[in-house]
């Protein structure tokens, strides 16, 4: 019988997880993954509703997701699972910025500088504004929220509406007047202004779960390891004994079950995605469309990216006024605003919200600074809510799950 005091056991299959779970494998380490669900990807996952494939809300990715970018590569997912697009932010009302194709921070520079509808004091300020951060080397002050950070340098009129809003709300997934300014400031530093394409807007091609957590299953599978799916884990010292070490890769609602003395009073934000399916022919002018003027932030051309012709994706992230709509209302409003933004749609085929209510943690300032040391030995936590420095997204999962997989591998420390 196999010795099970030489493998890691990882509970919960979402990128964290698997992320940590590669890790291992690609060091020789066996491990067994046990996920309570029925297809790894957690929150980032494929969905089966009324007999649609559908994933559990649209997600976008950046060329700065260095680490996520990495493992996919090491697990064999083809390029062509994301399609790359040079930072672009279209706006049906014809707003439109564009990094232009220049070592950084140039690239970002003159997109300001040729961004349409602002004034030329404008895009002065907002020059000057990212003048400031670089100057700053991206360090603000730690008490200070988005909207804070955005007053003090004058960048919340027409540009913080259609840039640092949405890109405060779909980075962080939390209102600016809520937002951590130094979390805003580090997504800035390795996206705008880091490397040319790590601006780069990436747009799955494929199913979330296909996208990462699969694949990463296969390649743990083909090195010894185990997936179990449907394998909810209710007791963690039992998992102590049985392995030699332990990552607990579960959401942060999910930690109170097994680890409550960690689980902290965690405030969370919702994202709404709202599937609208339309004849084959309806299609946007380009594959994520911004609507500024509404509920619905952006759209997206599922046909465009995934094949699945005349199926419009709206996400509207971070708390609002749209979480007090029915599902029907809500669909109907997403329609109505893409009717108006588009000059007329016919009516949807079917519709589908999916509200998840706790999709992340608030990325406050207050969440920032809780520091999460774990006590128990040979037990790791990985997760996207326990990087210091990201928002609560992919990379920071995969981040955190890599980084977890690293303890477990380091020989124990002995007390001289
Ligand atoms: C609708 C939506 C849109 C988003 N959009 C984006 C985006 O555009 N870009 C981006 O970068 N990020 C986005 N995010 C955030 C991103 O999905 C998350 O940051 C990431 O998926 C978190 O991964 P994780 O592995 O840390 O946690 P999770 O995905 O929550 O994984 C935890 C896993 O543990 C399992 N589990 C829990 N308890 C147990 C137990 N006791 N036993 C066994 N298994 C257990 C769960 O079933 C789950 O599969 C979005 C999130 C949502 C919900």
């Amino acid at each position: 019988m196999e010795n099970l005091d030489q493998r890691v056991a990882v509970i919960g299959a979402g990128y964290a997880g698997m992320a940590a779970a590669v890790t291992l494998a690609q060091e020789g380490v066996r491990v067994t993954v046990l996920e309570a669900g029925p297809v790894p990807g957690g929150r980032a996952r494929r969905i089966s509703s009324e007999g649609r494939e559908l994933d559990n809300g649209q997600h976008i990715l950046i060329g700065a997701y260095g680490e996520l970018l990495r493992l996919m590569r090491l697990v064999a997912v083809p390029a062509q699972a994301l399609l790359r697009l040079p930072l672009e932010l279209r706006y049906a009302d014809g707003f439109a910025f564009r990094s232009l194709w220049l070592p950084a921070p140039l690239g970002l520079l003159g997109g300001l500088l040729f961004a349409s509808k602002l004034t030329l004091a404008e895009r002065w300020d907002a020059v000057r504004f990212m003048g400031f951060l670089q100057k700053n080397d991206f360090h603000v002050e730690q008490t200070l929220t988005v909207l804070d950070l955005l007053q003090r340098h004058r960048q919340n009129g027409t540009i913080g509406h259609y840039l640092w809003r949405p890109l405060c709300v779909s980075a962080l997934n939390t209102p600016p007047e809520l937002a951590s300014a130094q979390v805003f400031a580090n997504v800035l530093r390795d996206s705008l202004a880091g490397e040319r394409e790590a601006s780069d807007l990436l747009l799955p091609r494929v199913d979330l779960s296909r996208l990462f957590p699969e694949p990463a299953c296969e390649f743990v599978a083909r090195r010894g390891g185990e997936i179990r799916t449907g394998a909810l884990v209710r007791d963690l010292a039992a998992m102590r004994r049985k392995f030699r070490a332990v990552i607990v890769a579960v959401g942060p609602h999910q930690l109170k079950a097994l680890l409550p003395e960690l689980a902290g009073n965690y405030q969370y934000q919702p994202i709404y995605t709202c599937y609208l399916q339309y004849p084959a022919s309806v299609r946007l002018p380009f594959p994520m469309l911004g609507l500024a003027e509404g509920l619905v932030q952006w759209a997206f051309d599922r046909g465009a990216l995934t094949g699945e012709r005349g199926r419009i994706a709206c996400v509207i992230s971070a708390q609002g006024d749209h979480q007090q709509l029915q599902r029907d209302e809500l669909a109907a409003a997403c329609h109505r605003e893409l009717a108006r933004a588009l000059g007329g749609l016919p009516d949807p085929e079917w519709s589908c919200v999916i509200a998840e209510k706790r999709a992340t943690v608030a990325c406050t300032r207050e969440m920032k600074s809780l520091n999460l040391r774990m006590k128990i030995e040979g037990v790791y936590l990985a997760g996207d809510y326990t990087d210091p420095d990201y928002p609560p997204t992919l990379e920071a999962a995969v981040r955190s799950g890599v980084r977890a997989a690293q303890l477990a591998l380091a020989p124990p420390c002995t007390a001289s």
